[in-house]
């Protein structure tokens, strides 16, 4: 199925590219180590024949439609990752629907280029299908080969089994994590809902974030990166995938995602371009407990 993936992307390109339909075309191309892959920027359709898709593009590439928003149209590869991350870029007004023309990619699910295991984010994925897409390039997956978790109470098993932790224990768990962030910042860099001009630990003068590396400035760094992001998580899995220190950082997502669930039905973010998030407005009946 790659293969013929990867044929179909070649073609389309080269015609997006070579009928000015498009400017660039982000997909993904070979990287500089066995069964790497790397994000390819393709400009001209000579270069169309450079772009591979295999069962290790393991970049999810909606960011780059934020980062790339001034190149002109774009031609996006989206699968059911970048898809809710294009509707969530659509949705907080970062783009607009008409800059980017999105070829659609049923995914079965990509691997580890070290361990041929399923990609951890690929795992917990409940959208192998793209959910907005122009043209599809291929029959949508229904019979994924690693299975969708089913039910919420798959999705959310990990954050149940540590809210069952004594506050000590939840205390020591990620008081261990945060201490071993790095503050590299390559969580905010991956993920497509990031898209602030200015990000608050980048404001030296006003002293949100100190930068010292200790465990309080790097929780505190954690803990504001989830508020923010909140209910707009697209639970891509592209952060925990790119830190290079091992953070769980989905478990952290999930648990806010199903406490706004719980409390708003807030349900999945992305998988329309309406502005759909639980927080984004008020309701007389929202519960408020916390007052
Ligand atoms: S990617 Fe990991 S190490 Fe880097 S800032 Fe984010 S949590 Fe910290
Ligand atoms: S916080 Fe992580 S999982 Fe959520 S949208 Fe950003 S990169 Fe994806």
């Amino acid at each position: 199925m790659t293969q013929a993936i990867e044929a179909a992307l070649r073609k389309r390109a080269q015609e997006l590219l070579a009928s000015g339909e498009v400017a660039q075309v982000i997909a993904w191309g070979s990287g500089r180590l066995t069964k790497q892959t790397a994000p390819l920027f393709v400009t001209t359709p000579e270069q169309a024949d450079t772009i591979v898709f295999n069962d290790y593009c393991v970049n999810a590439l909606a960011k780059y439609a934020f980062t790339e928003r001034d190149a002109g149209k774009l031609a996006v590869c989206v699968r059911g990752c970048e898809a809710r991350g294009i509707n969530r870029l659509i949705a907080d007004k970062q783009i607009e629907r008409e800059q980017v023309y999105l070829l659609g990619i049923p995914c079965q699910g990509m691997k580890d280029r070290l361990s041929d295991e399923p990609l951890a984010k690929c795992v917990a994925c409940t959208h192998r299908n793209p959910v907005i897409y122009d043209e599809l390039l291929a029959s949508e997956v229904t019979v994924p080969v690693v299975p969708v978790p089913q039910s919420a109470a798959e999705r959310f098993a990990e954050v149940k089994e540590i809210e069952a932790y004594t506050r000590e224990e939840r205390l020591a768990l990620y008081n261990d994590a945060f201490d071993r962030c790095i503050r590299c910042y390559a969580c905010r860099e991956g993920c497509p809902v990031c898209t602030c001009r200015e990000c608050f630990v980048d404001q030296s003068d006003v002293g949100w974030q100190g930068k010292q590396g200790n465990t309080d400035e790097n929780r505190y760094y954690n803990l504001v990166r989830v508020f923010h992001i909140g209910d707009r998580c697209i639970e891509c899995g592209e952060c925990e995938r790119v830190c290079p220190m091992g953070l769980p950082l989905m478990t952290l997502n999930r648990k806010w995602i199903k406490d706004l669930d719980e409390l708003f039905a807030a349900g999945e973010a992305g998988l329309t371009e309406e502005l759909d998030n639980a927080l984004g407005h008020y309701d007389v009946h929202d519960v408020e407990e916390f007052m």
